[in-house]
């Protein structure tokens, strides 16, 4: 594999390096879990798609930029680096967007891809019920057939920014006699359809980072079916292939965390503070750790635009960043001593940065995008080819 970049993407990387330190916000946003936030980063959105840079490897005329894959890992390098926001509609942009492109009609591209693009419209994913969350094929939620229009019974739960968001994709039993992964149909829900309560729920800090979604005989047009009638299944899990395998967790996501970590250590030893020597080992493991990821990833995109397609290595993909994730974030607390543990208001918190926030949040990521525990089962099987328990 040639991992030299050709002169046209390197005239892409300073294109894009050149917009974003131009347009990023001088100042953080506030979280997009807050209302205000929410709209601060649609506003940011906003402007990347007017840039011409919301999703670069969508086609023009869905709201993306006609570039290929490695030129969005590139774009996910610059972006990370200048330290520009969030997405706040990954589970739009990132997940269902390209199951769309897979499944979706002619009619459905064009009606929810540009909307999507541009962020006028926000994405969460309800596929976690009460008792379907590992277990996805327990999925109880139905939805029946009547006329040209679905009714919609059941909760959704733990959706992801479902708190402000405009729109709900999940999975339904539309043949209420079937069982597991069978009957299942994938539906594009408006969440503000008469029957839908949408109830947020607080994380510890306060702020409604999920919903619960309830269904109480919701009228949603059959129009909005994406992939054939009870083969939901199958649709999903090309959404989980997106989520586990490439697009929801860039590798520049983390190189961007091991460079902090590396900045970090210098500092913290330039300051005479004694570090133990493993600790350095450590922080060179997490930056080699995240180099592989790089290098991994670029492999697979090449893959990608050879005609392969991602498989179960998604979800060794998923542990590796999940864990290297948490690894990185515990470093950066033990280097930061006692310090580590002051928010970033607090007087004495001068280059404290966000790491315990950091901290928390890589804490849920062997549990997002199904847990590690799951994860490794499907290697056993498929990867190994180990039996069944
Ligand atoms: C930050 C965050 C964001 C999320 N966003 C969304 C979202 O936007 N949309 C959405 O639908 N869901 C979302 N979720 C929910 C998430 O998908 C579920 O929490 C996850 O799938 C686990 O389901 P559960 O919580 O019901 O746990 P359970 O399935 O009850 O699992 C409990 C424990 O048992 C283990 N376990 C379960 N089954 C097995 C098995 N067969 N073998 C070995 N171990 C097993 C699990 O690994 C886990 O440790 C989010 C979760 C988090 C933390």
């Amino acid at each position: 594999m040639d991992l030299t970049f050709t002169s046209d993407q390197q005239a892409f990387r300073k294109e894009a390096r050149a917009w974003l330190e131009a347009n990023v916000p001088a100042e953080p946003l506030a979280s997009f879990d807050s209302k205000e936030g929410f709209e601060q980063h649609r506003e940011w959105e906003t402007k990347l798609h007017a840039g011409g840079w919301a999703m670069v490897p969508w086609p023009k005329e869905y709201g993306g930029r006609g570039a290929d894959l490695l030129e969005w890992l590139i774009f996910e390098e610059e972006y990370y680096r200048v330290g520009a926001p969030g997405r706040v509609n990954q589970n739009g942009i990132f997940l269902l967007g390209p199951t769309i492109m897979e499944y979706g009609t002619d009619e459905q591209k064009a009606r929810f891809l540009p909307k999507m693009a541009s962020s006028e419209e926000v994405w969460a994913q309800g596929w976690s019920e009460p008792n379907a969350g590992s277990d996805m094929a327990n999925i109880q939620a139905t939805a029946i057939l009547d006329g040209d229009e679905y009714v919609i019974n059941g909760q959704k739960t733990w959706a992801s920014r479902g708190a402000y968001a405009h729109w709900l994709f999940g999975m339904f039993r539309t043949d209420p006699d079937s069982k597991r992964h069978h009957g299942l149909t994938f539906i594009l829900c408006p969440l503000d359809a008469p029957g839908i309560t949408v109830r947020p729920i607080d994380k510890l800090n306060g702020k409604p980072a999920f919903a619960e979604v309830f269904f109480d005989n919701a009228r949603v047009k059959a129009e909005h079916r994406l992939g054939p009638v009870g083969e939901g299944w199958g649709v999903a899990m090309a959404t989980a292939g997106f989520e586990r395998g490439l697009m929801l967790r860039s590798p520049a996501r983390f190189q961007h965390t091991a460079a902090k970590l590396k900045a970090l250590y210098v500092e913290t030893v330039a300051q005479g503070v004694f570090v133990d020597p493993s600790m350095r080992d450590a922080v060179a493991r997490c930056w080699m750790d995240a180099e592989a990821y790089a290098l991994n990833t670029y492999q697979t995109v090449s893959r990608l635009l050879s005609g392969g397609k991602i498989g179960a290595e998604a979800s060794l993909n998923k542990i590796f960043w999940s864990e290297l994730d948490i690894r990185m974030h515990e470093l950066a607390l033990d280097l930061l001593g006692e310090r580590g543990e002051l928010l970033p208001s607090a007087p004495a918190a001068k280059g404290v940065g966000d790491w315990l926030e950091g901290y928390i949040f890589a804490l849920a990521g062997p549990i997002y995008a199904g847990t590690n525990e799951v994860q490794r089962n499907i290697i056993a099987e498929r990867i190994l080819g180990l039996p069944r328990k």
